[in-house]
């Protein structure tokens, strides 16, 4: 290992449990179980829910648990306490942030956003400002030419940090410098930051924020997505999903919708309990990771897999940009039967992703993968690709989920 680290990398990986053999490079996509995570989980079932019953609402602090939740995420994001609540998932997180950031620019009627955006972030965008009516403009740019594209018209400018398919990383500072400058709204997605890169949120004074937690913050599937909402904004916003339990006072029942204070009021409905112990248990093993070791270690483990596979497999093109200042956490390469041979590498336990029209996509997780796993990788990648083992029939045929 070249650098010394805060962050005692080995002990995690033992808290992994992982299939014996298998090489796990998809962590961005759905993060692997932590070993304590059944425990915590049964023990929710049997004690609280079990024993409990709705007791526990109160007993077990089920009721406190999103916004403790979203305290124990801001370390990661860099946001201050009380700014984050989990519930929901996060398609509908960046519906709700949107809806309030529009509502501070009423003057407005443009959301700038770039074609490299996850799809779901832009469908919620035309599904809002359809229902907002005539005269709204969701406008997608390259990602290249935001900063150009961010004129005094845009009312909110909404971007997820990280490119899902190349790993492209947007400079958060200067983007939302410049938004501010011409009186936007910035809307940040973290879905592949959060856990991945030393994120920043209130030095770069992000409006909102959004993210999941069953990528790189290994939840589990179904684990909670989070909202962050700038201190300075939080008694201003009207959330457009105006829930119960973001409801000032939910237990006066209340005919008239009264918004809570602060974060409370970005809560909908009732919280999936299972699902938050679960991250619980996960946020126990993400208070011992530094956030810049994690970076540093990240770059370290992404600069060896491009070498390695560089070396081994000349008919894979780097799809990534190639300095890691401009990188988050993954590695994408570009090969014309990406998914036949993402299939194969897959029978050979090493597990990554695939993304249309041609993207082999592999997650670089520092919490249970080291340089062993990835040169291993790369190796049987190299069989993989050598032997041609892509061009067997069982390998072309597509899964619901790619
Ligand atoms: C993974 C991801 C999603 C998925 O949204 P869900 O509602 O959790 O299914 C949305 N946006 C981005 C940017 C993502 O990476």
């Amino acid at each position: 290992m070249s650098a010394t680290y805060k962050t005692d990398f080995a002990f995690l990986k033992q808290q992994f449990d992982l299939p014996e053999g298998m090489i796990y490079l998809d962590g961005n996509s759905l993060g692997p179980l932590p070993k304590a995570t059944s425990q915590r989980v049964k023990s929710c079932v049997e004690q609280e829910w079990g024993q409990e019953l709705i007791r526990a609402w109160n007993t077990a602090g089920w009721m406190a648990m999103p916004t403790r939740l979203g305290d124990r995420i801001a370390r990661m994001v860099g946001a201050e306490q009380g700014c984050i609540t989990t519930g929901d998932t996060l398609s509908i997180k960046v519906y709700q942030a949107l809806a309030s950031g529009l509502e501070l620019r009423p003057d407005r009627r443009v959301v700038l956003s770039d074609s490299g955006n996850f799809p779901s972030d832009l469908y919620m965008a035309q599904g809002l400002l359809r229902s907002l009516g005539p005269g709204y403009e969701l406008r997608v740019v390259e990602p290249e030419a935001v900063a150009e594209a961010l004129t005094d018209d845009v009312a909110v400018l909404m971007l997820t940090q990280v490119d899902y398919r190349s790993g492209r990383l947007h400079d958060m500072a200067a983007l939302s410098e410049q938004a501010r400058s011409v009186g936007a709204v910035t809307l940040w997605d973290l879905a592949h930051t959060a856990g991945a890169y030393p994120v920043r949120l209130a030095e770069c004074q992000a409006d909102f924020a959004v993210g999941c937690s069953y990528k790189f913050l290994n939840g589990g599937p179904g684990a909670p997505a989070f909202i962050y909402v700038r201190p300075g904004l939080q008694d201003q916003v009207r959330p457009a999903l105006s829930g119960w339990l973001g409801h000032e006072a939910p237990f006066a029942f209340d005919l008239d919708y009264r918004a809570g204070q602060g974060i409370e009021r970005m809560r909908v409905g009732t919280p999936p309990i299972l699902q938050m112990a679960a991250l619980d248990a996960s946020m126990d093993l993400w208070d011992q990771v530094d956030m810049d070791d994690l970076r540093q270690r990240s770059i370290e483990l992404s600069e060896l897999f491009i070498t390695e596979v560089e070396q081994r497999c000349p008919a894979l093109t780097l799809a990534s940009p190639r300095a890691p200042e401009d990188r988050g956490s993954q590695v994408s390469f570009a090969f014309k039967d990406g998914y036949a041979a993402m299939q194969a590498l897959i029978a050979r336990q090493v597990i990554g992703d695939f993304r249309a029209p041609d993207i082999m996509r592999f997650g670089i997780t520092p919490l249970y993968l080291d340089e062993a796993d990835i040169i291993e990788a790369a190796k049987r990648l190299e069989i993989v690709m050598g032997e041609k083992e892509w061009q067997r029939p069982e390998f072309q045929v597509r899964a619901a989920v790619t």
